[in-house]
């Protein structure tokens, strides 16, 4: 695949700058969530794996219908130049309608992220309904080849993550949880120890849905639909500029998964949920 992306640089390298670019139910009444929402997302204690690996998080190994929405905040060193032409990379109306629904989520916040859009940064990682974890500073990647995005020399891997925290925390974020989404999710044995240093967990994902310039809404409902299953973790995006969609495929996934008996989880609560702890 990652040979064919390169065959079509110039779009999947915008594509891959947002992370994750991939690809009937009897109706039940609507469940409120039981699972907590508040700032008891205590993350479960770090267990690096052999070697200092960090451990690589893709679902909940549950039978329960739980499921973690996931929203990357991506933002790049080209996107600033963008930003500042008017483009937004932010979607507050997204976050708006995950509000009005109640359901939590996790935000991967780049650290270009936070800076540019503090507030929101603030507002997010205020509100106990969602957690914000790391997904590097500068949206760069962890390995060479991942999508034709700039790759960070491992040497300055480790810098990236931290100034990503630091950013993260100076815009008011005040306890990002111990989790990092690779860029683009690309990642080897180096990326993962550098990680593991740091004391991080890998979350990836399992349904890719697809958002990131989506011209078709219903194209990537269904891909959500058709790829949740118990324990899912699903990667969308929260930005404008690269995933207009998103907050209208949101407001129609929700309430349909609810109808399946769906409940919708942060990702600590799905790590622990496969840990046996909730
Ligand atoms: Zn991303």
């Amino acid at each position: 695949m990652i040979s064919l992306v390169r065959r079509i640089a110039p779009l999947c390298a915008l594509v891959a700058a947002l992370a994750a670019c991939g690809a009937s139910d009897a109706p039940r009444p609507v469940q409120l969530e039981t699972i907590p929402s508040g700032p008891a997302s205590t993350p479960p204690p770090f267990v690096p794996g052999p070697g200092g690996l960090t451990p690589v998080f893709k679902r909940a190994t549950t039978h329960e219908k739980i499921v973690a929405l996931t929203f990357d905040a991506d933002m790049t060193a080209d996107d600033e130049s963008r930003a500042a032409a008017g483009e937004h990379f932010d979607n507050p109306g997204l976050i708006d309608a995950l509000r009005a629904s109640k359901v939590p989520a996790t935000v991967f916040m780049t650290g270009r992220w936070a800076d540019a859009y503090p507030a929101q940064a603030r507002s997010i990682g205020r509100d106990p309904l969602f957690e914000v974890a790391n997904h590097s500073y500068s949206h760069y990647a962890f390995i060479r080849g991942c999508f034709g995005m700039p790759a960070l020399p491992e040497d300055r891997m480790r810098a990236d993550v931290e100034h990503a925290d630091t950013a993260i925390r100076r815009a008011g974020v005040p306890r990002p949880m111990p989790y990092f989404r690779f860029p683009g999710g690309c990642y080897d044995n180096e990326a993962l120890r550098v990680i593991g240093s740091l004391g991080l967990t890998a979350v990836q994902w399992d349904v890719p849905s697809g958002d990131a310039f989506a011209v078709d809404a219903q194209t990537v409902v269904r891909q959500v639909l058709d790829g949740v299953r118990p324990g899912s973790v699903v990667v969308m995006h929260c930005t404008r500029a690269g995933a207009p969609l998103t907050e209208q495929v949101v407001r129609t996934v929700v309430p349909r998964l609810r109808a399946r008996g769906y409940r919708f989880a942060k990702v600590s609560q799905l790590i622990a949920a496969s840990a046996g702890r909730a």
